[in-house]
């Protein structure tokens, strides 16, 4: 925890700890040979079966496959949110599935931002409000943070809406703040699970735009799970999973759906 609690207030001070690692090593995320089950009334639901790529800083890669194949459990596990059940994840050379329940919580909560198909954004409080309840939960808050969040709703096309709450904002509008309220603790993994899958094309469009955006911005990595095909080519990485393993899409295939 020391070498994270030095991870400052300051923007200049929160470098440190994510620069550094970047520095040793440009990976962000490594599965080795990662297996995932649920046990089941009905028997061991084998959902991932040796599933192993990395992807580095900065780097985007799309995750398609059907319905069922394990995409959501991929990104959980990348997440910390679920522990494998074999195999290694290292998130920026860490083994954060090692650490202690409250250190993986602040760890999360520093190096990992989320985006789901619901926006999460919770009812009662305001859009800034929102994006800054993971700068309390990282430590991250005071100073800097409040500027930060309003530059980037302002950046989303949000600048007017700061005080507003999640019910008086449109899909697409909530969506653009929790990208925000995802990229609001500068992590090095941003992770998406169908983050456009409740919009309207043209909404979805805008957003993945955003999103691409900010990933570049931000120099995180980003993954992105969808079943959408129009949305997966927009990135420069496709894998697909199937039966329980994971396969490169080559980039003209992946280019030419
Ligand atoms: P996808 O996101 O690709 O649709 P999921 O990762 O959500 O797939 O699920 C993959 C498989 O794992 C499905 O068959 C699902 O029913 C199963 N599964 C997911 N979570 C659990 C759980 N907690 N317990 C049992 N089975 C689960
Ligand atoms: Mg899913």
């Amino acid at each position: 925890m020391a070498e994270l609690s030095a991870a400052g207030e300051t923007g200049a001070n929160r470098l440190t700890v994510s620069d550094d690692t970047k520095m040793r090593s440009p990976e962000a995320l490594c599965f080795e040979q990662v297996t995932k089950s649920y046990g089941t009334e009905a028997g061991a639901v084998e959902v991932l079966r040796g599933v192993s790529f990395s992807l580095d800083t900065g780097e985007a890669m799309a995750v398609t496959g059907p319905s069922g194949s394990g995409k959501s459990t991929l990104l959980h596990l990348a997440a910390t949110l679920e522990t494998p059940t074999s195999g290694s994840i290292r998130i920026g050379g860490e083994e954060a599935h090692d650490l202690p329940e409250r250190e993986l919580a602040t760890f999360r909560s520093r190096r990992v931002g989320l985006v789901f198909q619901d926006h999460y954004l919770l009812p009662q409080y305001t859009m800034l409000q929102n994006v800054l309840l993971p700068t309390v939960a990282a430590g991250n808050g005071e100073n800097d943070a409040e500027a930060r969040a309003r530059a980037l709703l302002e950046r989303v096309g949000l600048g007017a809406r700061v005080d507003h709450r999640p019910a008086q904002l449109s899909g697409g509008e909530r969506q653009r703040a929790a990208i925000v309220r995802a990229v609001i603790n500068r992590p090095s993994l941003l992770l998406c699970d169908e983050p456009t899958g409740n919009l309207d094309g043209e909404t979805a469009g805008s957003v993945a735009d955003l999103l691409l955006e900010l990933h570049g911005d931000e120099k995180s990595a980003l993954i992105v799970v969808t079943h959408s095909l129009e949305l997966a080519e927009r990135l420069p990485r496709r894998v697909e999973l199937r039966a329980g393993l994971i396969e490169e899409v080559a980039p003209e295939q992946a280019a030419g759906g």
